[in-house]
C-alpha cells in the first residue's frame, strides 16, 4: 500500500486524541455498526455526533444500527479517483437506506458492478481494516447463493 500524504488521506484519524467519536471506530473494531442517539429527544444521528443537532444537548448514547439495507441511489467513479484507488475505475458508490431507519449512508459498494446494480438492491455492512490498523466500512452486495 503506498504511503499517502496526510492531507490526501481520506480516512479519518480514529484515536481518542484525534476525534471525540473514537468510540465509533472502537465499535467497528468489535464488529458493531453504531451511531449516536440523543437521550433527551431520541433523535438518531448520522454520522455520529458529539452534540445533538436538534437540541444541542450533549447527552448522547451509542446505539446499534442494522447491518442490512437497500440501495437508495448509486453511481460509479470513472474519473478523478482518490490516491490509492487509481486502479479501481468503475468502483460503485451509493446511498444506502438502512432497513427500518430514517437515515441514509454514503458508502462504497464493494464487489458490485454499476451495470448489475439497481435501486432497492439489498446490501450489507462490511467492515475492514486498513494496512495501518485503522478500520472503516463499506457496504457490499450479499454473496449469491450457491447454485442449486
Ligand atoms: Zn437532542
Amino acid at each position: 500500500m503506498p504511503q499517502t500524504p496526510s492531507l490526501l488521506d481520506f480516512y479519518p484519524l480514529e484515536d481518542e486524541k484525534s476525534t471525540r467519536i473514537s468510540k465509533f471506530f472502537d465499535n467497528v473494531r468489535q464488529g458493531h455498526f453504531t451511531t449516536t442517539r440523543c437521550t433527551k429527544d431520541q433523535s438518531v444521528h448520522w454520522p455520529p455526533r458529539v452534540v445533538c443537532p436538534q437540541c444541542h444537548g450533549e447527552a448522547l448514547e451509542w446505539i446499534e444500527l442494522p447491518k442490512k439495507g437497500r440501495l437508495f441511489a448509486f453511481s460509479a467513479l470513472l474519473l478523478g479517483l482518490p490516491m490509492g484507488m487509481e486502479g479501481e475505475a468503475g468502483a460503485v458508490v451509493g446511498m444506502v437506506e438502512l432497513d427500518g431507519w430514517p437515515i441514509k449512508i454514503f458508502s462504497r459498494i464493494a464487489n458490485a458492478k454499476y451495470e448489475d446494480c439497481h435501486i432497492g438492491d439489498a446490501v450489507e455492512w462490511d467492515p475492514y481494516t486498513l494496512a495501518d490498523g485503522r478500520v472503516f466500512f463499506r457496504f457490499r452486495k450479499p454473496a449469491a447463493p450457491p447454485p442449486a
